[in-house]
């Protein structure tokens, strides 16, 4: 069993947090709860209004809790649905998706993400604005 403490993981302050560029789109935050190296990765993301993952896949799986603000997901078959505080999404193995913020708002969630994640392009203006 591990315990990985918030408080004291690099000083008192805890981890930095680290600004996501590479492969996601627009102003997007996270903290590195665990660092995922059995397997599992624990993450808070925080987007700002516009921000975006790239296409993506998890190869076990991956679930979202979004803990603030109303943001969006989508996968290739399903156009952008709203989600907000409370909402949990399971993205199964394999599934192409992407998660964000709203146009005009922000969303914090938390991620456990299962296994590698295959990185795949940017999403475009076109299907990121499908909840418009
Ligand atoms: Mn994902």
């Amino acid at each position: 069993m591990q315990i990985v403490r918030r408080a004291g993981k690099e000083g008192p302050e805890g981890s930095p947090t680290d600004q996501r560029t590479a492969t996601f789109t627009g102003t997007v935050y996270g903290d590195a709860l665990l660092d995922g190296t059995e397997g599992a990765a624990v993450t808070s993301v925080f987007f700002a209004p516009g921000g975006r993952t790239h296409w993506h896949s998890h190869e076990h799986g991956q679930v979202l809790h979004v803990l603030e603000g109303r943001g969006q997901v989508a996968t290739e078959s399903d156009a952008a649905q709203p989600i907000g505080p409370g909402d949990v999404v399971w993205a199964p193995p394999g599934e192409v998706h992407w998660h964000g913020g709203g146009p005009d708002s922000m969303v914090m969630h938390l991620a456990v993400s299962l296994g590698r994640t295959t990185w795949l392009g940017p999403v475009s203006d076109a299907d990121y604005g499908g909840t418009g």
